[in-house]
């Protein structure tokens, strides 16, 4: 641990911070990992000053220079794979595989935002008018906040600061207090590529607590864009907020993902798929799998290929190669897998496997025979539960997926065209993703990546998600020596 750490460049945490000291722990094991000093108010203020300070410089760096800036972070990143995947591993319990294709995603995001740097382009349309010109072009928007949740401590992080900073913002990042070290272990990598160019500032990190820090930064005028990831509670919250000064919100929240199983799927497909994106992460993603609509003549052979798969789950060590799944994040998210469950089997689902609390933070993976009239079916249990509701209809199917108040990913299995195209459809999945013969979970960064509804609209990472952290400004140039006015007006004394 201390090797990782040391390779990280930790060796005292939040050392320049003023406030109270708070310890990380390993879920897997409960051994503290660190100590974090948490930043107070003052720590706060120097912290917004340097980020609006070095924005005023960071934005006239051209957008080419500031994407090398960034590449040359992806080659840090490269460097540092082995020890942050095993930080994040070791903080988040998410097995090793999955903690450093995390930071393989940061990579990936890295390359993108580098190449993105050359192509933050406008359009440019016909005036109506003779001698004039329009065009619109983007310019940076300022000091972006982003809020971060405990299961993606780095990658969600990546998707907003790396595409922001080829934008020309800066950004102070406020991660989840429960992944405190990965934040601390990314802002040294970055620091390192920074500080050959003088640009410390360009990216911040300040930890502390939502009331102390996390309230400020959303209330905060000199922040005009707030991306906060995290749960539908909090997104609300930093919404209300946020739009009471009008500024701007990137929201990515909650997730209740459905799969829509039809008879003509291929059933070692679904049960490979379902397995990753239902058990993975200890269905701690927001995209996790969590309702299953199985076509009833396909529905007997797929519980029972599942009921097997789910007894296999290896639980244990994340660090262990062997294993498949780890622990929940804390004792409290294991209370609340239990609390579920619980009222789950009060509003008559059946548990055909798993359900237990075992030692510590760990739990079984959890199937539950479902009906469509269960209240639990539209909350998000952010725990490896999984539902498995029968249908008849593929019309059927597609209502119940979508009476939810989540709108996040979504799913269909099927080597029909038609069913495929239906699920695709206005009629189909109301969800920000929609897959054929993939699960919910696992998304490339080269999409733009978000949902509907209660998820907060947001999207980020690829395709044109760098919209977001830029102004547009519609550009009129009358070279022609009069002034003819828009709409014929004659306006002439
Ligand atoms: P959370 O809502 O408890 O916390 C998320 C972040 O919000 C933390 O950094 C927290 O400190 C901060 N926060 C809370 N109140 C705040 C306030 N008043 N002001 C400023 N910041 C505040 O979520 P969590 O338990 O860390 O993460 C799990 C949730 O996140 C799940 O609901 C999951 O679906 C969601 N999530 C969504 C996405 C997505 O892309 N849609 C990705 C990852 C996680």
């Amino acid at each position: 641990m201390k090797e990782v750490l040391a390779g990280l460049g930790i060796a005292e945490t939040g050392s320049a911070a003023s406030g109270d000291f708070i310890a990380s722990h390993n879920p897997a094991t409960g051994e503290e990992l660190g100590r974090v000093r948490l930043a107070g108010e003052a720590d706060y203020e120097r912290i917004l000053a340097t980020a609006a300070e070095m924005f005023e410089r960071w934005r006239l760096v051209p957008a080419p220079q500031r994407g090398e800036i960034v590449r040359q972070i992806g080659d840090e990143l490269r460097r540092a794979k082995d020890d942050l995947g095993k930080l994040v591993s070791l903080e988040t319990g998410k097995i090793l595989a999955e903690g450093k294709g995390e930071v393989q995603e940061m990579i990936d995001v890295a390359d993108f935002a580098s190449g993105l740097s050359r192509q933050l382009y406008g359009l440019s349309m016909h005036s109506e008018r003779p001698g004039h010109r329009m065009y619109e072009q983007w310019h940076p928007l300022g000091v972006v906040g982003v809020i971060s949740a405990f299961n993606f401590p780095v990658a969600v992080w990546s998707w907003n600061a790396l595409i922001a900073m080829v934008c020309g913002d800066t950004v102070v990042w406020k991660p989840s207090l429960k992944t405190p070290l990965c934040a601390i272990a990314v802002q040294n990598i970055c620091d390192r590529v920074l500080e050959r160019y003088g640009l410390n500032g360009v990216l911040n990190l300040v930890i502390g607590k939502d009331d102390v820090v996390g309230e400020r930064l959303i209330r905060d005028r000199r922040v005009p864009l707030i991306s906060a990831t995290g749960s539908t509670r909090m997104g609300r919250h930093v919404s209300q907020v946020v739009a009471e000064r009008l500024g701007r919100t990137l929201l990515e929240l909650g997730g209740n993902n459905g799969v829509i199983v039809m008879d003509d799927a291929d059933p070692d497909l679904v049960v490979r798929a379902v397995l990753f994106g239902a058990v993975g992460t200890a269905g701690q993603r927001c995209t996790s799998i969590r309702r299953l609509f199985l076509h009833k003549s396909i529905a007997p052979k797929i519980t029972e290929k599942l009921i097997a798969a789910y007894r296999q789950v290896r639980i244990g060590d994340p660090l262990d190669s062997g294993i498949l799944m780890g622990p929940l994040i804390d004792g409290a998210a294991v209370d609340n897998m239990m609390r579920g469950l619980a009222t789950i089997q009060e509003q008559g689902g059946k548990i055909l496997t798993g359900g237990k609390r075992l030692q510590g933070c760990f739990v079984e993976p959890t199937l539950v025979q479902a009906h469509p009239g269960m209240a639990m079916l539209k909350e998000e249990l952010f725990a490896p539960v999984l539902y498995l509701i029968e249908f008849d209809q593929l019309e059927q199917a597609i209502a119940w997926h979508n009476d939810v108040p989540q709108g996040l990913s979504s799913a269909i299995f099927t080597t029909n065209l038609v069913s495929a195209e239906t699920f695709l459809s206005a009629r189909g999945s109301d969800c920000g993703i929609a897959n054929v013969n993939i699960g919910t979970s696992g998304a490339e960064i080269g999409g733009a990546f978000g949902g509907e509804k209660d998820t907060g609209g947001g999207r980020e990472s690829g395709s044109d998600s760098w919209k977001a952290y830029m102004r547009r400004q519609t550009v009129t140039v009358n070279w022609s020596g009069e002034l003819p006015l828009a709409q014929g007006i004659k306006f002439d004394v």
